[in-house]
């Protein structure tokens, strides 16, 4: 029998398929039916506000009045502030840019002297380094998340797409076993080649694909539980709906490492589909496969690249918010945020009694995420209402991070470098590499060896504006892991001044990447003018991330739980208290993007992405008009 009813007679089924039904109204009433707005809001996306392309500003004089305005008493409080945005990381600028696009007063303020967060650039002796965006997904084509970062950027902001082959994944590497394998764009380009390949293996190879796609279409019902109350989710969990309903929950209740282990035996095919799961942080036996199949199908069209480097979203988003009245101000370290009889009433910046400066707003959204928030902002008796606290005990800081940077004399051309990624692995196990480093051994034990396991991008290469911008040189960024145990002791003293031993530990390990690198292209030895490596505690300097862990909280399977990815949203359950950034959907450009629409979304109690659906479609068919005119 193809259909086989016996468990729908199960009493257990038959009260979950009645709530599955309530339930479907209660979200079409909800969600699916246009509110009117109150008063003075606007709907951010009432109408298409992209404005014709202006030139690259390369000026940065030009550029430090909007990316290093730097915080005074006299500009945060001379006006009344709708809301105040802790963080100016992607989180926090999509939700101030959409809650200003709707007629808010937003300030934004920001610990660090340079605005955007993980988007922000550093440039030493010469050389610019992006420090968190190296490549990202679904903006080929005019897709709803690029829609999304256009209205928030007047459409200023450009991109260049990598290399048809945008990653390049390096087994057993300085070993003469060493192998390549690369990764293409293009809808199911990947899947037809590992079939080429690994012929014996195709069932495996079509099944992955197969559940990768099944859960890339199913990403509503994670987005979903973040907006329904908690006690509806609680309840829908109760019956097991959940995994029911949605894919997205069936299979991602398995490992990562769960499913390419049931699937094929084969170490490198293994490998493969799980190579990228540094881009999260979290071992493939601790995370969910739906976590690993959002980034496949993320990257499926393949990947883009900001022209200009990454500052160019901070300082084309800045703009949007400063015009409807707010303002976006640097070096203000937010010590406490503010209440009143459990209702948040602003923020305090600085942290001498002497110097600090209250502000006050009726809202305030966090993009510092939430152990900074509800661990060090709120008072602890506040903290403890919400419906998230238990989550600062459940849920730990992601692994530590570290990252290389390299500055070498001579352009992309002549040097030989793409606009591409290598994933580098000195084995064929997909954790081995992350074991040698974390498995309790010492650092002696790591050290002065080749690194395990490494990400090297070519981000000068990656943009087509580097060459005028940074005539005849070149840059490489190399991301890999590092325990916080390993640099934790020099945390409190001041950042470049830590000392001879600190310095001596970080340059052996940026020697023997750089070691593993020119290994790899032998040409860059007598290039390289200058590298410096960036340890966790440099991580938690200037992004305020805990421990150094680059990607927020852990990316456990459980995060992809409905129970835990519901208390994972912006709402806090403290009054005038939302959350935004990568803690709320999980870490990546775009998620900290559409964390700031479902914030805003919260603040505003409206739908924000019916709205943007609508405009999206208009774009899209404008855009098509256009095309069929140009071809007549
Ligand atoms: C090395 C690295 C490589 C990455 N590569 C990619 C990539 O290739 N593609 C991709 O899609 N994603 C990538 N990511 C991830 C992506 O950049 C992040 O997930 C995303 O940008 C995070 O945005 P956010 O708003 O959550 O937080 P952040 O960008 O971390 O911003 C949070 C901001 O809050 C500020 N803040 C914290 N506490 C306070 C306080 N008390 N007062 C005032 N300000 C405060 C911090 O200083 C910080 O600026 C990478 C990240 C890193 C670090």
């Amino acid at each position: 029998m193809l259909f086989n009813v016996a468990p729908l007679l199960d009493g257990r089924n038959q009260a979950g398929i009645i709530l599955a039904v309530f339930l479907g109204y209660y979200i079409k009433r909800r969600f699916f039916t246009s509110k009117k707005r109150s008063g003075k809001l606007k709907n951010p996306f009432a109408q298409d506000s992209r404005s014709p392309l202006t030139p690259l500003v390369i000026e940065q004089e030009i550029r430090n009045e909007i990316l290093k305005k730097a915080f005074t008493k006299q500009l945060a409080t001379e006006q009344k502030w709708d809301a105040i945005v802790i963080g100016s990381g992607m989180g926090g600028l999509s939700s101030a840019a959409l809650l200003s696009k709707a007629g808010l007063k937003v300030l934004v303020l920001e610990k660090h002297g340079k605005c955007g967060g993980a988007c922000h650039i550093f440039k030493e002796e010469g050389y610019e380094f992006d420090v968190g965006i190296h490549y990202i997904g679904g903006f080929t084509r005019q897709t709803l998340d690029r829609t999304l970062l256009d209205q928030i950027s007047d459409g200023q902001i450009q991109w260049a797409q990598l290399e048809n082959n945008f990653d390049r994944v390096i087994v057993d590497v300085m070993s003469p076993t060493q192998r390549e394998y690369s990764i293409p764009s293009g809808r199911g380009v990947w899947k037809n080649q590992l079939i080429e390949r690994f012929p014996e293996e195709r069932k495996a190879i079509e099944t992955f694909f197969s559940m990768v796609n099944k859960v890339s279409r199913q990403t509503k019902g994670w987005i979903m539980v973040k907006v329904l109350p908690i006690w509806l989710v609680n309840l829908i969990s109760l019956f097991g709906l959940p995994r029911f309903l949605s894919d997205f929950y069936s299979l991602g209740s398995r490992t990562l490492n769960d499913v390419i282990q049931s699937l094929t035996k084969n170490k490198d095919l293994q490998l493969l589909f799980a190579y990228s799961w540094g881009t999260y942080a979290e071992p493939p036996n601790r995370s969910s496969f739906a976590l690993q199949a959002l980034l496949h199908s993320h990257y499926e069209e393949g990947a883009s690249y900001p022209i200009g480097g990454a500052s160019e979203i901070p300082y084309r988003i800045v703009p949007v918010i400063e015009r409807a009245g707010g303002r976006v101000l640097m070096k203000a370290p937010v010590s406490q945020i503010l209440t009143e009889n459990g209702r948040v009433t602003g923020v305090r910046v600085g942290n001498k009694e002497s110097s600090a400066v209250d502000i006050f707003a009726p809202i305030v959204i966090s993009d510092a995420g939430i152990h900074n928030t509800f661990m060090d902002l709120l008072p602890e008796n506040v903290a403890k209402m919400s419906p998230t606290w238990p989550l600062t005990n459940s849920m730990k800081p992601g692994i530590g991070c570290l990252s290389v940077f390299i500055g070498l004399r001579g352009t992309a051309e002549e040097l030989g470098l793409k606009a591409e990624n290598l994933w580098v692995f000195t084995d064929s196990s997909v954790e081995e590499g992350f074991n040698k480093i974390f498995d309790g051994r010492t650092l002696d034990d790591v050290l002065y060896k080749p690194y395990p396991a490494f990400f090297i991008g070519f981000p000068s290469a990656k943009d087509p504006s580097w060459e005028s911008r940074y005539p005849g040189r070149s840059t490489i960024t190399v991301v890999s892991f590092a325990p916080y145990s390993w640099v934790a002791q020099w945390k409190d003293l001041t950042v470049k001044k830590r000392g001879d031993e600190y310095n001596s530990l970080k340059n052996a390990i940026g020697q023997q990447i750089i070691d593993q690198v020119t290994h790899l292209y032998p040409d860059l030895k007598n290039a390289i003018d200058y590298f410096s490596v960036g340890t966790p505690i440099t991580n938690e300097h200037y992004l305020n991330a805990k421990e150094g862990a680059i990607y927020g909280l852990e990316h456990g399977i459980e995060r992809f739980s409905p129970k835990q990815a519901s208390l994972l949203r912006p709402e806090t359950g403290v009054e005038g208290l939302f959350l935004c950034g990568q803690d709320v959907m999980c870490c990546g450009f775009v998620s900290a993007m559409l964390s700031g629409l479902l914030c805003a979304s919260a603040v505003l109690k409206t739908n924000l992405f019916n709205d943007l659906i609508l405009l999206h479609k208009k774009v899209k068919a404008a855009s098509a008009q256009s095309q069929r005119n140009k071809r007549d």
